[in-house]
């Protein structure tokens, strides 16, 4: 029961990382703090819909 998700860059919405997540733990969208390559810098990435 894995799903892929992608990660984009709240900054420029760049879709910088794939993950997956259980979706039975995790059942709200995730957010991490990433390097985004793009804005050179750790930004938050937010979980794509
Ligand atoms: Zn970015």
């Amino acid at each position: 029961m894995r799903d892929l998700v992608t990660l984009v860059c709240t900054e420029c919405g760049n879709e910088n990382y794939h993950t997956d997540k259980n979706k039975k733990l995790n059942p709200e969208r995730i957010e991490f703090k990433k390097y985004c390559p793009f804005c050179r810098k750790q930004t938050l990435h937010r979980e794509k819909k």
